[in-house]
């Protein structure tokens, strides 16, 4: 299927930037480039926002987002860094490096930004497009690559028109942007640091590759999953269990009282904690029909309902 035509695309500047801050403050994720690929940038703590990156990248699952802030005291606000952490980021911030490390009880980041992780991925980037961004719309932008699912990384503003024409309500283009290749991860969560993705940092030398090594089972897993049973398509409440609901499913919380898949997917996280943290001993979720950030939701819950393998 051909993308919808037409995205409006401004080259950066102060026109552009001020136009990009105003509709991340409206809720609405801008494309704009930073020195590894392009982004799809929203209000890292508008659920709703982070909702909508997902519905215009038709991605079908909920991946944890990197969450890019202007400098080390922004990120400190928002997570917990040890001395090696702060040493990373002293040596490679503003760059490619991207660090995981336990979230701040206190962050205002959405639980859909970590995918209900309690840890988050920090970054703050180099490139003057999203440093503008950033400091203009004042707020933490989670920003994962600008193209629709599958689809391989944007490295140029007609890369993302064409991939996710308009889906995106605005493309800043800064040219093309000079690495081409997704940021280096590092976790800094406790225990020695680890390397969860090769990068443009060459650091390898001094971490443990990707998937070597031992770890603890559960320190990496890369999916929150509620520790009670949880019963998918539930069109009522059984004995024992916090119902979820959806649209005409009322249960004891809603996603969406009016079965807006987007509002769902900004409420989900938040929703499974809940029910994770009430006396009911097992969770049920009502039906979620349809294409898109459905199938997403969907998919997510079906992993949270599968038994544990770490
Ligand atoms: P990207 O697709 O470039 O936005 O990178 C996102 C990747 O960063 C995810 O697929 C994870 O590998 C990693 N990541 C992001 N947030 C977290 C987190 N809270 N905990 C662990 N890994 C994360
Ligand atoms: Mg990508």
């Amino acid at each position: 299927m051909a993308p919808p035509p037409n995205p409006r695309i401004m080259p950066f500047g102060d026109e552009a930037i001020a136009e990009a801050a105003r509709l991340i403050a409206a809720g609405q994720p801008v494309a704009v480039p930073t020195e590894t690929v392009y982004g799809l940038a929203a209000d890292a703590t508008n659920a709703e926002a982070v909702a909508r990156i997902y519905a215009a990248k038709g991605r079908p699952g909920f991946n944890p987002l990197i969450v890019h802030v202007p400098d080390l005291a922004a990120a400190e606000e928002l997570g917990e860094f040890t001395d090696e952490a702060r040493a990373l980021a002293a040596e490679y911030w503003p760059g490619p490096l991207t660090l995981v490390v336990p979230l701040r009880p206190d962050a205002t980041i959405a639980a859909l930004v970590t995918a209900g992780l309690p840890t988050v991925a920090l970054r703050v980037p180099a490139h003057p497009a999203i440093r503008a961004l950033l400091n203009a719309s004042g707020v933490p932008l989670a920003a994962p690559s600008a193209n629709a699912s599958g689809l391989i990384s944007p490295t140029r503003a007609s890369h993302v028109a064409a991939s996710l024409g308009d889906r995106v309500a605005l493309i800043i283009d800064g040219g093309a942007s000079q690495r081409g290749i997704e940021s280096t991860i590092v976790a800094a969560t406790g225990g020695p640091l680890r390397l969860l993705r090769r990068g443009p940092i060459d650091i390898d030398a001094q971490l443990p590759a990707p998937g070597s090594g031992i770890q603890a089972p559960g320190q990496l897993a890369s999916h929150y999953a509620p520790s009670k049973p949880l019963r998918l398509d539930a069109t009522d409440r059984r004995e024992g269990e916090y119902l979820i609901g959806f649209g005409p499913i009322a249960g004891d919380d809603s996603l969406s009282e009016s079965g807006d898949p987007v509002q769902a997917a900004a409420r989900l996280f938040d929703l499974l904690h809940q029910a994770d943290a009430a006396d009911a001993p097992s969770i049920a979720v009502a039906p979620i029909p349809g294409n898109g950030i459905a199938a997403a939701i969907r998919d997510r819950l079906k992993r949270a309902a599968a038994p544990r393998k770490s």
